[in-house]
């Protein structure tokens, strides 16, 4: 049985690890087109100072990547956020500090006494009937009123997705928080009920000594796998019951094949086996972010916290700025500091292609009007996704119930990456175990 796994990022590595770790013997060979691993996951030192193209780290509020740590032997470059980084805040009209209790939440002026109370009458708002799928916006207006949704939830969707309320499926991005209304008839129910906060963010935020492509590199190298670097897998073939990989004008034959690429490429290596698939797969849209990346030597400015969201109503040109040094201390050297700062979105898609120095223009300009920093940066680095986080719209889940049943025809033919299941490096992760085990069942 030779499997084929086509894209190197988490998810492809993370679908590989779960295969071997039921079948050792299987004949895995992962191509990647760029000459590196990681995907979204990838780290680049400049002067000294480390900064992630992509993600930061994930939660351990959940076991998946955790488990992947452990199992891959990677526990001894595993990276506690700094305690301090639990500090947030947004810039609506200036800098506010996020309420971290339910008394700082009564003194907290991000929102009105009017706003505060209609959060409060959450409790007494009726559940939804039917589950009909609905925007993020929809979801807060009816449950925690504009003002909660137009500020909070609004910059966390920003922070996490890249979008804006209105353009993205509650039940889709936020399940959790779906199921609370569901199940217990609203959010302070369901948090009573639970009596813990399954509706925030929760939990530690966790990383990898000197950036996530420490983990990436442990991972690749834990695993008795063929790894093509620079391979582009343009088109995928059928022959009876084989599948025939078209890489750098040579072909390649496998039983399985496991696209772990986004579903843009995804739809590009399918289209002659089939364009129906091929059609709902590029119907998934994609948000273009960039992400710039500065470090100072001396910055007036002591950032003790994780960071700050803009929320539209701000009309800033930046998404947030991550306090990276302050998170991880790792990532500056020792007594410096580095930031990065998230441009463009669902919010303002225009802006996140500018030029590299137009970009760093506004990184500049938006650390001055929300901070008041002025100081200059003595490195930079940009990364610019044009296709950068897959932004799940109205109706997502029930197009990937037929997009799977497409999918279901064509044995031997799997999809495992942050297209269709959730965008954390969790979901990602969970989703691959859950693909590697089927893939398993089916084969056995
Ligand atoms: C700016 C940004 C910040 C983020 N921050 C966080 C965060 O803090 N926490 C979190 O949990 N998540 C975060 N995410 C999301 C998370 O990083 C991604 O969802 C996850 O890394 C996606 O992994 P993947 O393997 O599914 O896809 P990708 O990482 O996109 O990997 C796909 C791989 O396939 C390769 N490929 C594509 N086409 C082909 C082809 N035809 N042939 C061969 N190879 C191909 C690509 O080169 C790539 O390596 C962030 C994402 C971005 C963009």
């Amino acid at each position: 049985m030779k499997i084929a796994i086509i894209g190197g990022g988490i998810s492809g590595l993370a679908t590989a690890f779960y295969i071997l770790q039921e079948k050792p013997e299987a004949s895995i060979t992962l191509f990647e087109k760029s000459d590196s691993l990681g995907g979204k996951m990838k780290t680049k030192e400049v002067g000294g100072f480390f900064f992630e193209e992509g993600s930061n780290g994930f939660l351990s509020n959940k076991p998946d990547t955790l488990e992947l740590v452990k199992l891959s032997g990677c526990d001894d470059v595993l990276l506690r956020s700094d305690d301090n980084a639990r500090i947030r805040y947004i810039y609506k009209d200036a800098l506010h500090r996020l309420p971290e209790s339910p008394k700082a939440f009564l003194f907290s002026p991000l929102l009105t006494f009017r706003g505060k109370l209609r959060v409060a009458c959450e409790f007494f708002v009726k559940p939804k009937t039917d589950e009909s799928d609905e925007t993020l916006q929809s979801f807060g207006y009816r449950r925690v009123g504009r003002e909660m949704t137009d500020a909070f939830l609004d910059a966390m969707v920003a922070g996490i997705f890249a979008s804006k309320p209105d353009a993205i499926s509650v039940n889709a991005a936020f399940p959790a928080v779906v199921r609370l209304e569901r199940k217990y008839g609203g959010l302070f129910k369901g948090m009573i009920a639970k009596k813990k906060k399954e509706a925030g963010p929760g939990g530690v935020l966790m990383s990898f000594e000197k950036g996530v492509s420490t983990f990436i590199e442990r991972l690749a190298k834990s695993m008795n796998i063929q790894i093509k670097k620079n391979l582009h897998v343009k088109k995928i073939e059928k022959n009876g019951e084989k599948y025939i990989l078209h890489v750098n004008n040579e072909k390649k034959e496998f039983d399985t094949v496991i696209l772990s690429t986004p579903a843009y490429e995804s739809a590009n290596m399918l289209r002659e086996i089939d364009s129906e698939l091929a059609k709902q797969l590029d119907d998934i849209e994609y948000s273009p972010i960039s992400v710039v990346g500065l470090g100072y030597d001396t910055f007036s400015h002591d950032l003790n916290g994780f960071g700050l969201l803009s929320t539209t109503s701000a009309k800033k040109d930046i998404l947030g700025v991550l306090w990276d040094s302050s998170i991880f201390k790792d990532r500056a050297p020792s007594g410096k500091k580095s930031l990065r700062v998230m441009i463009g979105g669902q919010r303002n898609p225009e802006l996140a292609l500018k030029s590299e120095e137009e970009l760093i223009k506004i990184a500049k300009e938006g650390i001055k009007e929300t901070m008041g920093v002025t100081d200059a940066p003595t490195v930079a680095y940009v990364k610019r996704y044009e296709r950068g986080i897959p932004n799940y719209r109205v109706g997502h889940n029930a197009k990937m119930q037929v997009l799977f049943d497409k999918l279901s025809e064509h044995k031997g033919l799997y999809l495992s990456s942050n297209a269709y299941f959730g965008v954390g490096l969790n979901d990602c992760v969970g989703n691959a175990k859950k693909v590697a085990l089927e893939l398993i069942k089916e084969i056995a």
